[in-house]
């Protein structure tokens, strides 16, 4: 009996090692939300101004974390923190920081250890939704909890670079935000916010302080270089300050403890309502957060991003017709349409289960599918709905993709084989399928053998 409990308390330790190891190494969760890409994005643009590169040269991916950081991996992937932008007192601030990972691309520095990093770069990240529940509603399948599938990969504590780098970097932001009419003094109104944070929020040494030097080295030479540069004492937007207060208040509502919330954002101006229309929604007080969002949409009925939340809250009610006029009233309104929107109203109307609507989601999740194929989730609908209408071998087609997508190769070739099978001779989804089964052919007969 002794012998099978030291036995079971082993295995019980194994597991928890081998749980820490896993944890440890997928320790960072990206997530994906319209607002947050697109007010990004934009931010990003005007910082790119007279710039030869674009902004949809970059990817940039948002990791759910407490801690401030923000850094950039394998030539044009940035990374961004949530807590980064919770912890900005002004856009300008949030700014100031991109600038400065911007720099780093711009100049095209290399992280010492970029060959550990590259090395790394083919481990694919599941991407997740942020404020998940909703739209994962039912899906217990493994595997499809990512809404797609990243291609960059990090690891924390690899990444560096020299100091002359960072200092070069820092002189560059200036330089990016005062031609940009941003003021450049908000890199240092951010670093002196970092300061004040040390010792508490910085306490992990997976954050800024650990890819970045020292904060006093910094504010000294970027003081230097604010004065060298002259007249930068540009005038704030009022509406990007606008939207990233209500970015920073969705997100405080998404990733801080309710209470938290609840005491941080206790006025009822429009920020206020929004932050806590996120908070209730996460505690399952959905009418509550129903409110706050009827009384925001009175106020400023040209926010896509109030339609989209009532939408998928009305969504998680079963109100699939609420859920989808909503989702469509957001669609309208936004400034250009993403594969998420997409993705989302394909989902409700999949959910009546109805053929016309059924057919009508499908068509939505074909344009997800055009503006980002990458979106493994937007392929999962689209096999749901296919096998709704009984199109069974266009479902196995979009099994396929979604395998292939998710590095399960093997099974995507069998999905391929099985589409094949049926689907019309010399339409795309037929091609795609022999592309697949061909590219796929060789890897997966050595394996088998
Ligand atoms: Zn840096």
């Amino acid at each position: 009996m002794a012998e099978v409990i030291k036995c079971i308390t082993f295995i019980i330790k194994l597991i928890f090692i081998i749980f820490l190891i896993q944890t440890k190494s997928s320790a960072i969760e990206i997530i994906r939300d319209t607002e947050l890409e697109q007010f990004t994005n934009d931010l990003l643009s005007t910082l790119l101004n007279s710039s030869n590169i674009q902004s949809n040269e970059l990817n940039v991916y948002f990791i759910n974390s407490d801690q401030i950081n923000a850094f950039v991996t394998g030539g044009k992937n940035i990374f961004i923190n949530t807590e980064t932008i919770i912890e900005a007192n002004d856009y300008r601030e949030y700014a100031a920081v991109l600038a400065h990972e911007l720099a780093h691309i711009k100049a095209g520095h290399v992280f010492s250890t970029s060959l550990e990093v590259s090395n790394l770069s083919n481990k694919a990240l599941p991407i997740y939704l942020l404020g998940i529940i909703g739209i994962m509603t039912g899906s217990s399948e493994a595997g499809l909890a990512g809404v797609m599938v990243g291609q960059a990969s990090v690891n924390d504590s690899f990444m560096y670079y020299s100091r002359t780098q960072e200092a070069s970097a820092d002189q560059a932001a200036v330089r990016i935000l005062c031609n940009n009419g941003i003021d450049g003094k908000y890199l240092i109104s951010f670093l002196e916010k970092l300061k004040t944070l040390e010792g508490t929020k910085l306490a992990n040494k997976q954050n800024y302080r650990s890819t970045h030097p020292l904060t006093d080295n910094r504010i000294t030479w970027i003081n230097s270089s604010l004065k060298n540069y002259g007249k930068c004492d540009h005038k704030d937007d009022k509406n990007l300050k606008k939207k990233f207060e209500l970015l920073k208040a969705k997100l405080h509502g998404y990733t801080h403890p309710f209470s938290e919330t609840e005491s941080v954002y206790n006025n009822d101006d429009e920020i206020g309502l929004y932050a806590n229309a996120v908070s209730n929604y996460l505690q399952g007080k959905h009418n509550k957060s129903i409110q706050n969002l009827e009384l925001l949409i009175d106020k400023d009925p040209s926010n896509p991003f109030y339609y989209e939340l009532i939408g998928e809250i009305y969504f998680l009610k079963n109100d699939y017709e609420r859920a989808s006029t909503y989702q469509k009233k957001a669609i309208d309104e936004i400034k250009s349409v993403n594969d998420l929107y997409l993705m989302i109203i394909g989902n409700y109307l999949l959910s009546f289960n109805e053929d016309s609507k059924t057919k009508k989601g499908i068509d939505y999740l074909k344009k997800s599918i055009q503006i980002n194929g990458q979106n493994s989730y937007s392929w999962y609908l689209l096999a749901r709905g296919y096998a709704q209408i009984n199109q069974i071998s266009l479902a196995n087609y979009a099994t396929a993709e979604r395998y292939y997508l998710i590095g399960e190769k093997s099974l995507s070739y069998d999905f391929a084989n099985k589409a094949l099978k049926n689907i019309e001779k010399n339409t795309p989804e037929w091609y795609r399928s022999t592309d697949l089964i061909q590219i796929l052919k060789k890897e997966v007969s050595t394996k088998r053998q």
